[in-house]
């Protein structure tokens, strides 16, 4: 697999911070129609912050109707900062890259298809955990 072209990297990391701010005004106008006490308590500080660290504390507080959208955000936040790092396309597992067809596919993706199929065998999945 070939790594990413710069351009390859540019147009992957316009996506993502589209995909962001789509997400960001999902949530803000899902929180903002929610009557959930813990997040009653939030909306001024959702508000006020600009960096949305506060997804971190959304993700905590595991609010059903936002859970998915806060993962994907959470996804895209680190594919993003990988961008910046310039450890974006590259397998974190191997350290081989990961190539266009699959970033292409899934951009927040942080292995390669063989180190993902691995990591997920290892993780049993699918199905929730077993004990
Ligand atoms: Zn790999």
């Amino acid at each position: 697999m070939t790594a990413l072209s710069a351009a390859e990297r540019e147009a992957l990391g316009e996506r993502l911070g589209n995909r962001r701010q789509t997400l960001r005004a999902e949530i803000q106008t899902q929180l903002a129609n929610s009557d959930d006490p813990r997040v009653v308590g939030l909306k001024n500080e959702l508000a006020a912050t600009e960096d949305w660290v506060l997804a971190d504390i959304l993700g905590d507080l595991d609010i059903a109707m936002v859970t998915r959208d806060i993962q994907e955000l959470q996804e895209i936040e680190a594919a993003l900062a990988r961008i910046e790092d310039g450890s974006y396309g590259t397998c974190r597992d191997c350290g081989e890259p990961i190539g266009w067809p699959r970033l292409n596919a899934q951009p927040t993706a942080m292995r390669c298809i063989a180190c993902q199929g691995a990591f997920e065998t290892a993780r049993g999945k699918p199905g929730p955990p077993t004990l």
